[in-house]
């Protein structure tokens, strides 16, 4: 399990490093809010230990970017303040725990363990786009009270259009994110799979949730593009 670590003081996060590595996790260590920012979108991590003074960046700002960037990544905060204030406005910007200096560390990988747990079995997870439920921890569809059944990558392609939904997608987007490929080359096969999906998903319901967007690419939601008004 993967930890980001941002933090400038090199005896804490050595301490951090060491007693987290004896304990199974595998540590990355960031020393500026730069650093975050880009290991943050090179990498995924089960969550970050952020402290609040680093010198580039104050932490609850790199918080708040990181949750303005859409990251779910559980966050954990560490600062020597221990004011209430500074604590509300840790959680105010998207921390879900917050640990004062000096700490414990049986309670900081508690609380590490804990956030990861909580996380992982998330239920706002979840995609919903009208009666269509997406489970992406189980990877499990249903439409109403139906499970369906998808390949793995007929489940790829919806997972990835249900969290666009109500926005156009791409065939571009589509072959890029679920083929791994640059080309359109892949336009044909994009085509075949969303005609898997429609049997599976629209075919036996007359609320149609898969619609084509001519000439430009697809979109999952309830009502067709145009509809709104
Ligand atoms: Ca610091």
């Amino acid at each position: 399990m993967k930890v980001l670590v941002v933090e400038d003081e090199p005896k804490i996060s050595e301490f951090l490093r060491s007693g987290l590595t004896g304990d199974g996790f595998l540590v990355t260590i960031a020393t500026t809010g730069e650093e975050a920012k880009r290991l943050a979108k090179s990498d995924s991590f089960a969550a970050y230990i952020l402290d609040i003074m680093l010198p580039d960046f104050d932490g609850i700002e790199l918080c708040r970017k990181f949750r303005d960037d859409g990251i779910t990544v559980p966050i954990l905060m560490l600062t020597a303040k221990d004011a209430l204030h500074d604590k509300v406005k840790g959680l105010s910007a998207g921390a879900d725990d917050y640990l004062t200096k000096p700490f414990e560390y049986e309670e900081l990988v508690a609380r590490l363990r804990a956030l990861i747990r909580k996380t992982q079995g998330y239920p706002r997870s979840t995609i919903q786009v009208g009666d269509l439920v997406i489970e992406p921890n189980q990877k499990t569809v249903q439409r109403g009270t139906t499970s369906l059944e998808l390949s793995k990558k007929e489940y790829q392609l919806l997972e990835y259009l249900a969290r666009h939904h109500n926005r156009l997608v791409t065939r571009e987007m589509i072959a890029k994110t679920v083929w791994n490929c640059d080309t359109t080359t892949y336009t044909n096969i994009i085509d075949v799979f969303i005609n898997y999906l429609r049997k599976k998903i629209d075919k036996e319901n007359p609320i149609k949730l898969i619609h084509t967007v001519r000439g430009k690419g697809f979109l999952l939601s309830e009502s067709p593009p145009g509809s709104e008004s």
